[in-house]
């Protein structure tokens, strides 16, 4: 699939046109980011590892019965997926006490939850994401409410399946970022599932293993990207 014009350049991708409509090329930079944007800087070949992470799992995803934009992987950085109509909220699950739930909650990171907790973003860089519920996203016709238990449903059976996953790979599933869109009436996991959203530990030491390294400036970012990159994919 040919890569034609640039529609849009985020973060950490740059997403181009193809020649389908209903497809689009999902290009892996190296950029990194934390903090909103304040914080940025360069993690060598982290497009790279990203993109061999995601369709690891948007693969093992799919084979479990969950629909993602997922079409194929055309080469170390550039994925080809379904043209989404982004819904404009994040879902994040989490297993384990850490990051904005630690300084919500005034508790120390470690902390394992009794039952996963599913939380709402507004995704928009300008306002940092803020927290939002379900009230919300109906009252702001972000999704409706059907679209809203879609996402819970969802949310919570890739929680299930990835930390089974992660668990066989010796990594805890600490936390994470889900990102959905429509696609032809139907509700696709879109994004990337990588180190750079999502908390994993290394399940017998608790080493961190994630963008928690670049965020805190704790060292040796680019070696567990890789390592995450090895547990998964299997490759050395
Ligand atoms: N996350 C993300 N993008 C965001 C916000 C959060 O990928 O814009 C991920 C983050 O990497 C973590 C999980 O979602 O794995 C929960 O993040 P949290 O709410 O603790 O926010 P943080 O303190 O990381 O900003």
């Amino acid at each position: 699939m040919k890569r034609m014009e640039q529609l849009y350049e985020g973060k950490a991708k740059i997403i181009y046109a193809t020649e389908d409509p209903d497809q689009v090329i999902q290009y892996f930079k190296d950029d990194a980011s934390a903090f909103n944007g304040i914080k940025k800087g360069t993690i060598v070949d982290k497009g790279v590892i990203n993109n061999h992470i995601s369709t690891t799992i948007f693969k093992f995803l799919e084979g479990q019965g969950v629909p993602t934009h997922f079409v194929e992987h055309l080469n170390d950085r550039e994925m080809l997926v379904k043209n989404l109509d982004i819904i404009l909220v994040e879902v994040v699950l989490r297993n384990v006490v850490a990051g904005s739930l630690a300084k919500r909650m005034g508790l120390p990171e470690g902390q394992k939850l009794k039952k996963p907790i599913l939380e709402f973003y507004y995704k928009s860089d300008e306002l940092g994401d803020p927290m939002i519920n379900e009230y919300h996203i109906i009252e702001f016709d972000l999704a409706t409410a059907e679209e809203i238990q879609c996402l819970r449903n969802y949310g919570f059976k890739v929680n299930t399946l990835m930390m089974e996953f992660f668990k066989e790979r010796k990594i805890r599933l600490v936390d994470f970022k889900l990102e959905f869109g429509r696609h032809k009436g139907e509700i696709l996991l879109g994004d990337e599932i990588s180190p750079d959203g999502c908390r994993l530990w290394h399940w017998d030491t608790n080493e961190k293993m994630d963008k928690d390294r670049f965020r805190f400036n704790l060292g040796k970012v680019e070696e567990k990207y890789e390592e995450v990159y090895h547990l998964i994919c299997g490759k050395s």
